[in-house]
Formats: structure tokens, sequence, C-alpha cells
């Protein structure tokens, strides 16, 4: 039961009207402190790397470790690659046992978007046990590789959106609402929420078919979040408030103790300041006791 795609938990999230917490990780500490999290909610998880992490730490070696924690946790976890702009290193990544890959050619033309896209799907579907999330419209920020200035962006729109899913026949799908990657700069960003329930009617109003995907999660208030979850998001990913909290919890720990030369205390301490952040948003989007 524990190792899954994200299509197998996100139907069940939207149908019961919670949504999935996918954090970002870029490294091993990091991993572990989110299953615990996870697994101290008994809440479905999706532990989501981007491409440079994922380079770097070796794509085969993210999922070894993955799967030796999935395998003896008690709750089911999925294994994403976040924004992979290349199709190539999503098949690569497909081949290594990653389970659930997004395409980003949300950048691309509306139709090469679509046919990158379907290119994965077809690629995954023919594996098996990989399911794949595509985006429509731009999310303005920076995630790893892709950066999109805030005027650049665009928000998806809701009839090309079902044309999207059908022609990529995408398992889940990410449309872009105003939210965004990174910090964001004032205390209540314009986010669509309106935008995200008419898509959602559209694809699963006669029944959950494409749940749905809402990036940049990082500073966005427990209200937000939980409008979102209401208008159908049942994936909400975190990233950049982790690797704030790494860096930040590293940095006053070495200020504090500059005498000490013990890594490991190090990890611990930054381990439980990503499990507890893991936790709290696990909290706001009701997944926990969903396990
Ligand atoms: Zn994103």
């Amino acid at each position: 039961m524990s190792i899954v795609t994200a299509r197998e938990i996100m139907l069940k999230a939207a149908e019961g009207k919670y949504a999935i917490g996918a954090f970002n990780i870029t490294n091993l500490i990091q991993m572990e402190a989110v299953v615990e999290a996870a697994i101290e909610k008994r809440a479905p998880l999706i532990i989501q790397t981007s491409v440079t992490p994922s380079e770097f730490l070796g794509r085969d070696v993210l999922v070894s470790i993955y799967r030796t924690l999935a395998e003896s946790a008690p709750i089911p976890i999925c294994l994403h690659l976040d924004h992979s702009t290349s199709v190539d290193y999503c098949q690569q990544c497909a081949d290594a046992g990653y389970t659930n890959i997004m395409i980003d050619a949300s950048k691309q033309a509306y139709d090469e978007n679509i046919r990158q896209t379907k290119q994965v799907v077809d690629y995954c579907h023919a594996i098996g046990g990989i399911s794949v999330e595509g985006e429509l419209g731009t999310v303005s920020g920076v995630e790893d590789q892709v950066k999109v200035a805030e005027d650049k962006a665009a928000l998806c729109n809701p009839h090309q959106a079902v044309e999207f899913v059908e022609r990529t026949g995408v398992d889940i799908f990410a449309p872009a609402i105003g939210t965004a990657h990174g910090v964001y700069k004032t205390k209540n960003p314009k986010v669509d929420f309106e935008r995200l329930g008419q898509i959602n009617q559209m694809l699963n109003g006669k029944g959950i078919k494409t749940p749905l995907v809402v990036h940049g999660g990082t500073g966005l208030s427990k209200e937000y979040a939980i409008k979102l979850v209401e208008m159908g998001g049942a994936k909400f990913n975190v990233s950049t408030e982790l690797k704030h909290v790494l860096i930040d919890t590293t940095c006053d720990y070495i200020t504090e103790n500059r005498e000490q030369y013990n890594p490991g205390k190090i990890d611990m301490v930054v381990k439980d300041a990503i499990r507890q952040v893991a936790a709290r948003w696990i909290d706001i989007l009701g997944s926990a006791g969903k396990a």
C-alpha cells in the first residue's frame, strides 16, 4: 500500500475534500522529516524533487531511499518529479522509479505543450504505476530552472483546460490560477479561486476524473489554503518554505553553537523543524488521519 501514484491518493482526496501535502525536498534529512510528519499524522504523502536536486543526488539514489522509506511506512507515499521541462528527463525519472512525473511545457505554445505532455503520458502509461501531471497557463516566480516574470504569468483558460486534459490524457492537472513560486510580495496575493472552482466543475463536476494541483503553497495563509482545497485543489505544493526553514535553522544553530562540531546535531534540529512545517500543512490541508 505504501508505494503509490499521485493520482491514486488524489482521487480519494478530491472525493473527500482534502488535499495531499506535496513537499519539495533537497536532501535525505528533509525526505525523512516529511515522511515522519506524515506517519505521525497518518496522512498520505507526496515527496517531490525538482530537477536540480534529482540530478545532484541522483535519481536512482533518490528512488532507492524513497522505496526503503515507503515500504516500511504505514501510509501511502508517492515520489514526484516537479517541473521538468525536458521530456527526456521525465522519461529517465520514469525509468528510475518515480511514481509521478510533471512535464512542465507550460512555457511552450499551447499545441507544443499538448504534444510534449502527451509524449510523457504515453511513455509513463506504457511503463505503468506512474501518473503524469501537466500544467496550463504559467505560475510566476522561480522554481528551480523555471522562471516566469509576474507580468508574463498567464492564467489558465478553463475551456482550454478541458481540451488540454482530453488531448494529453494527463492524470492530474495544474491550472495556473495566480499562485506563485517563491515568496509572495504581498500578504493577500491575487489568487483566482473562482477560476479553480470553474475548472474543477468542468473537469470533475460529474465525478472526479482529473484531480487538480495547486502550486506555490509557501506563504499562503491558512484561509487561502482551505479555500483552494474547497475549490478543488487535491495536491498542494510547498517548496520554498522548506528551503528557508532548512537554511534558517542551520544558520541559527551554528551561530548559537559555534564551538560545537557535531553535524548529527544540526541534522536532528533541521529534521525536527522540517517535520513541524510538514505537520502544520497536513493539518491545514485536512489530510491528517486519511491514510
Ligand atoms: Zn510549482
